[in-house]
């Protein structure tokens, strides 16, 4: 099987793991017909939906552009999704870059001025955004303007062009690195959760509905709860199995065919793998169990500081196997009974 490369510009490189949260390279073609494209097909969410639902409603009976919609939350939940979703449900076009792609001023001018009414411009990894480009969106977003310089040095003039009211909607995995003006212009601002395994079940089989594959609950369940709360995995691991189920079986994926191919890919219950076990290890054997700060611990692991707050360890500590403190990253006491070993003694204050 060809190995699955990151996506290289938007997120750190965290190799080529079956389990990461980040899109890999052969992802996007499988991942757009995959993707739902109603505010009814999105499973889970309720609050985000419930939210949008009503907020999408109010814009239509006034026939305005909805507020600016800031979407944050760890990869691979729906972001850019719900983003798309939004146009859809508001019968608007739809416009999407990301904060690294976007590296020229005029380039930003160019897609504010060409803006339709109401319509969506959709800015993915909006907190890797150029400060300058930041800057140009503050008064576009504010009061739909656009401060142009025209010409050099002493003669050069500031022209002001209106732009169309439009609705911004931005997605990012660290909405604490977003600037105080930045933030404040979005009225929407909506967090995203990890999925629960029942949740992430009927994403499975709904998936499987598309892609032609016969699964029952039992193995779908199993796949669910193995995608470490996220859909972009439940999904990457579905088409694995399908795989392993054309060839090993007869096609079809029950409890037993699930569990062969993901032991096979060497996905464990938690969807934990190398990278998950070398960190909580590292913690654990290296540092007493922490508390480590997070670039001592990327370097012990020969892993980007980003990767490892954006990627990895959010859904550890959802599941209750890592603490963020203020002095660094704890192993918890799950953690330690996970691999099987007993805490040492300057751990137990901690738990
Ligand atoms: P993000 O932008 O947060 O990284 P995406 O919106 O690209 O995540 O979602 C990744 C994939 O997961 C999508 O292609 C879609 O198929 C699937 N997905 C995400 N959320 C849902 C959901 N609530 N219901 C069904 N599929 C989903």
């Amino acid at each position: 099987m060809a190995s699955p490369k990151q996506h290289p510009d938007i997120y750190p490189d965290v190799g080529d793991r079956l389990v990461s949260a980040a899109p890999l390279e052969d992802d996007s073609s499988f991942e757009l017909k995959l993707r739902p494209q109603r505010l009814r097909e999105f499973i889970g969410q309720s609050k985000i939906k419930a939210n949008l639902a009503v907020a999408i409603e109010a814009a239509r009976s006034r026939g305005e552009a909805l507020d600016h919609v800031l979407l944050y939350g760890p990869p691979g939940l729906g972001k850019t999704t719900l983003a798309a979703i939004v146009a859809n449900e508001m019968e608007v076009l739809f416009q999407q870059t990301s904060g690294p792609t976007l590296q020229i001023k005029g380039d930003l001018t160019a897609i504010l001025t060409n803006l339709r009414p109401k319509q969506v411009f959709f800015i993915d990894e909006v907190h890797r955004l150029q400060p300058a480009l930041e800057e140009i969106l503050y008064s576009a977003l504010e009061d739909y303007k656009l401060d142009i310089l025209i010409g050099q040095g002493p003669a050069a003039r500031t022209h002001t062009m209106q732009v169309k009211p439009f609705t911004f909607v931005s997605a990012t995995t660290r909405a604490g690195l977003l600037s105080a003006p930045l933030r404040s212009r979005f009225g929407i601002v909506l967090r995203l959760e990890f999925y629960t395994p029942e949740e992430l079940r009927i994403i499975v089989e709904r998936s499987a509905e598309i892609l032609g594959v016969e699964i029952d609950a039992a193995g779908a369940l199993e796949i669910a709860s193995r995608s470490r709360g996220t859909p972009r995995i439940a999904n990457r691991l579905l088409r694995r199995v399908r795989d392993y189920a054309q060839v090993r079986g007869a096609g079809r994926i029950d409890l037993p065919a699930a569990q062969a191919a993901l032991a096979m890919l060497e996905v464990d219950r938690y969807g934990f793998d190398e990278v998950d076990r070398r960190l909580l290890l590292a913690i654990i054997e290296k540092y007493q169990g922490g508390p480590v700060g997070v670039n001592t611990l990327a370097a012990a692991l020969a892993e980007e500081p980003d990767a490892i707050e954006e990627i990895y360890e959010p859904f550890l500590i959802q599941i209750g196997f890592l603490d963020r403190t203020p002095r660094g990253r704890v192993a918890t006491q799950l953690a330690y009974e996970h691999f099987g070993i007993a805490p040492q003694r300057r751990q137990s204050s901690l738990f």
